[in-house]
């Protein structure tokens, strides 16, 4: 008999509990952005009581900057989590108006319906972090290693301090030291083009939905309505030595260009696409923004697991840690809220119902896996509609 790959036997020695009966698993959950945060309180609502997030920054940065779809099955785990969709969601359109624009005027008008809703950054990360208990988010805690110490997994930290879990979950984003260790040979590539993000002040004539404007090949902008403003992201192509140029470091080494990375040239390339590509009342959206980043479009081999035997214990990968993709996708916070709920099955069952870890988790990889690897392809066919990146391919 075959079985699905997710029942296979493990080569793992001991997959059933290792940690002794009556002590909960220790679970150590590395970056607090939004997916660790949202697997940590799944965890806690579950009655986990070891649970510690570890973030880098000294109190987590925007990094990813602003506006993020959340598709249905996404909103309703932050449901379940008690967050009321009023805290999170803004404005309230279900609506994207996709243009295709020429010679700066819209020429067709397309209007979709989007199964989920618009959230930010800010508001989503202000919401879940609220909710963990202070004595369970650590900031200013940069992992540095995984090891094992006696056969437990163990955390190594910058500040030369270590710590004992029994599952590791690295959600530590795109740049994450977890893929590096345990996936070494999947590394980002540069795609040839950036993202350029900004936050304007509130125009005089409201915005209610979601636009994407289509000016032709080799570029792509969207706005939307966020508090107190607007967000905007324009995709413009860029060699990695203009990217380095605009933003002081390669696309490899700065793959969040905050605004103090936004130099005059960088301003002037978008400010200057936007006059010639956008219609007036964008272009001066763009032109009226003070408060800018970027973020280099990067691609990444599918990943073929998420999960990884670690000594006793456990490491897993999640949400851009285990698959960035590409921003137009709209599916990078999506896949990392519903791998983050995932693995909280896996571990409530093991818990509350003694079912097999290995199975469990191994099941929860299988689930995961497809949406990742098919956000993963989706990105570079998008972009290669759009025109995108394509003097960066050859
Ligand atoms: C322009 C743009 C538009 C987007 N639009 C959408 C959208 O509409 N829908 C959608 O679903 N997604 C969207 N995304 C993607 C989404 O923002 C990301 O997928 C999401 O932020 C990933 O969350 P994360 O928690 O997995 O990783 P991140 O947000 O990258 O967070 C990782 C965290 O780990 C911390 N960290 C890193 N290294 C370490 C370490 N060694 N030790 C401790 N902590 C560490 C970091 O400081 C950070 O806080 C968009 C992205 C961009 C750039």
């Amino acid at each position: 008999m075959t079985l699905p790959p997710h029942t296979r036997p493990t080569a793992h020695p001991t997959a059933s509990p290792s940690h002794p009966a009556g002590r909960q698993p220790r679970i150590a959950v590395v970056g607090g952005s939004l997916t660790g945060p949202t697997v940590a309180l799944l965890l806690l609502h579950a009655g986990f009581d070891q649970v510690a997030v570890f973030e880098a920054a000294p109190a987590t940065a925007p990094l990813a900057g602003g506006l993020i779809g959340l598709e249905h099955p996404a909103l309703d785990i932050l449901d379940r989590l008690g967050i009321n969709q009023s805290e999170v969601v803004a404005h309230d359109s279900e609506t994207i108006c996709q243009i295709t624009v020429r010679d700066r005027r819209p020429a067709h008008t397309v209007r979709r319906v989007y199964p989920g809703r618009n959230t930010t950054w800010t508001l989503l990360h202000a919401a879940l972090t609220a909710r963990i208990p202070e004595a369970v988010l650590h900031t200013n805690r940069r992992v540095t290693g995984l090891a094992t110490d006696r056969g437990q997994p163990l955390l190594h930290f910058t500040d030369g301090r270590t710590e004992l879990a029994d599952l590791v979950v690295f959600a530590d984003g795109r740049t994450s030291i977890g893929r590096r260790l345990l996936d070494p040979f999947r590394r980002l590539r540069y795609a040839g083009y950036v993202a350029h993000r900004g936050h304007a002040p509130a125009p005089h004539e409201p915005l209610r939905d979601f636009v994407r404007l289509e000016p032709g090949p080799g570029c792509q902008y969207t706005v939307a309505p966020i508090p107190g403003g607007l967000d905007w992201t324009f995709y413009l192509d860029a060699s990695p030595t203009d990217y380095t140029r605009r933003f002081g470091a390669p696309p490899e080494r700065r793959m969040f260009a905050l605004p103090q990375h936004v130099s005059p040239a960088a301003r002037a390339h978008v400010d200057d696409h936007a006059a010639r590509l956008l219609p007036a009342v964008h272009a001066a959206t763009v032109h009226a923004t003070t408060a800018r980043m970027a973020v280099p479009v990067m691609d990444i081999d599918p990943p073929t697991r998420m999960l990884w035997p670690v000594g006793r214990g456990w490491a897993v990968l999640l949400g851009d840690a285990l698959a960035p993709v590409r921003p137009h996708t709209a599916r990078g916070a999506n896949n990392g809220i519903e791998q983050a709920a995932g693995l909280a099955t896996a571990l409530t069952q093991h818990r509350r119902w003694a079912a097999d870890l290995a199975a469990a988790l191994h099941a929860g990889q299988h689930r995961h896996l497809p949406a990742a690897v098919t956000a993963v392809h989706r990105g570079p066919a998008i972009g290669a509609r759009l025109g995108l990146g394509a003097a960066h391919r050859g």
